[in-house]
């Protein structure tokens, strides 16, 4: 039961886990669990801890999240496609669908939490732009758990929970998503806290992961196409480390996913890496401006500029060994997506859904997706309206507003008396 070690993408080392984010012998490569269960069994429990088995958590908090796999109609009539798959992440009641902060970085949250209790790494310290902090705010609350989260003021307005909670944290900078990371790897070095390591946490991944197995669950088989629009990629590489364990598992084939992704322009320096052949991202060539660019950006999701692209077991090696493409897609692409999507399923998505619409509306029309093949959609973030309605949303508040004047000594003040009173 929720048995596991770590193992190094680079030297294949197995060893237990501590709750590091790291090699033993410190390579720079993401860090993978291997599950004692080879063969998924799916438990009988609600959302994603259904797949309790290959999550590396020992205890099964009680939340509800979790993906929910259909097979499309509307949208795959008006695509031309015969067996369209929508995996969803987002609320949507009547499709059972009760991710109630809209977005799959709830499934990131969860594991991720339980892990950093169970490991008793400290209070997890998340930086955000938005989607990311909301999901830990809301986690923080169901699993009566604290968690720091510091996001860029602009962000504020998105920063809610669906129940009342002083579990959180919430600070922010005066400044962008960037701005926002380097404060909180400062935070995190304070006594008691953690940073929660992003891409580099297993547990964020196999928590994303969970939307492959969903998926394959409900198929029958492994997807031929995996289709998502990718900021850092930890949600493409998460789908395809899941379907390596899949593989392993024996009942769902033994082909792997080919990755169809993409980036929102003007901001695409994975995609203009990927499209040179190159491992590295180039700073001055692949994300030159990239301040002004960004800023030009309508999925703001998607702008990472330092995302797990070249580091071993990252997306470079994901879309090599699967056969992907990262493709471009325009704010207007991805508004009309959002429409089309909306008129034909039935829910609203969010921008970043809207450019993976997009880019399966592109890859189709210009015959780099086989229509008749098995093609499975990961939309990120969905059901806005609907949440609306079903809930009262209780915005957090800002604890500590800071700015470029703010000194350390200041916020380390702030956050230790906060943190006795919550350890
Ligand atoms: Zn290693």
């Amino acid at each position: 039961m929720g048995d596991y070690q770590i193992q190094c993408a680079a030297c294949g080392q197995l060893y237990p886990d501590t709750g590091s984010n790291e090699c033993p012998d410190r390579h720079a490569a993401l860090q993978r669990t291997v599950y004692t269960a080879q063969r998924l069994q799916c438990a009988d429990l609600p959302g994603m801890m259904r797949f309790y088995d290959w999550l590396p958590i020992h205890c099964k908090p009680a939340v509800t999240a979790g993906p929910v796999t259909y097979r499309s109609v509307a949208f795959a009539r008006e695509m031309g496609f015969s067996n369209l798959y929508i995996t969803f992440n987002g609320f949507w009641p009547e499709k059972g669908a009760s991710v109630k902060t809209c977005s799959f970085k709830e499934l990131e949250a969860v594991p991720t939490m339980q892990r950093a209790s169970e490991k008793k790494s400290g209070i997890l310290v998340v930086a955000s732009a938005g989607n990311t902090g909301r999901a830990f705010a809301q986690i923080a609350a169901e699993m009566n758990t604290p968690v720091v989260v510091v996001i860029p003021k602009k962000s504020l307005p998105l920063i809610w929970t669906t129940i009342q909670t002083d579990q959180v944290l919430l600070i922010t900078v005066d400044g962008d998503y960037s701005d926002a990371i380097s404060r909180s790897i400062a935070i995190a070095a304070l006594p008691h806290l953690t940073a929660e390591g992003g891409a580099k946490n297993c547990a964020r991944r196999d928590g994303m992961g969970t939307v492959m197995l969903d998926a394959a669950t409900t198929i029958g088989r492994i997807p031929d196409y995996y289709v998502q629009a990718v900021g850092s990629g930890t949600g493409a590489i998460a789908a395809w480390e899941a379907a390596q364990r899949l593989v392993r598992d024996g009942r769902y084939g033994s082909h792997l996913p080919h990755m169809i992704l993409s980036q929102n322009l003007p901001f695409v320096p994975m995609a203009n890496a990927w499209k040179a052949g190159r491992r590295e991202i180039d700073p001055m060539i692949d994300m030159a401006d990239a301040t002004q660019a960004i800023s030009q950006v309508y999925a703001d999701v998607l702008t990472n500029r330092n995302p797990p692209y070249g580091i071993t077991g990252g997306l470079f090696d994901c879309l090599t060994e699967t056969g992907g493409e990262i493709f471009t897609v325009s704010n207007d692409e991805a508004r009309q997506a959002q429409r089309l999507f909306e008129e034909c399923e039935g829910i609203d998505l969010d921008p970043a859904a809207g450019v993976t619409v997009a880019s399966l509306i592109t890859a189709a029309r210009d015959g780099n997706i086989d229509p008749c093949r098995d093609v499975m959609i990961n939309i990120t973030g969905g059901g806005y309206k609907r949440v609306q309605e079903a809930y009262d949303l209780v915005p957090v508040n800002a604890a500590l507003a800071t700015d470029r004047t703010t000194g350390m000594d200041q916020i380390a003040g702030f956050v230790n008396d906060w943190v006795k009173e919550h350890a």
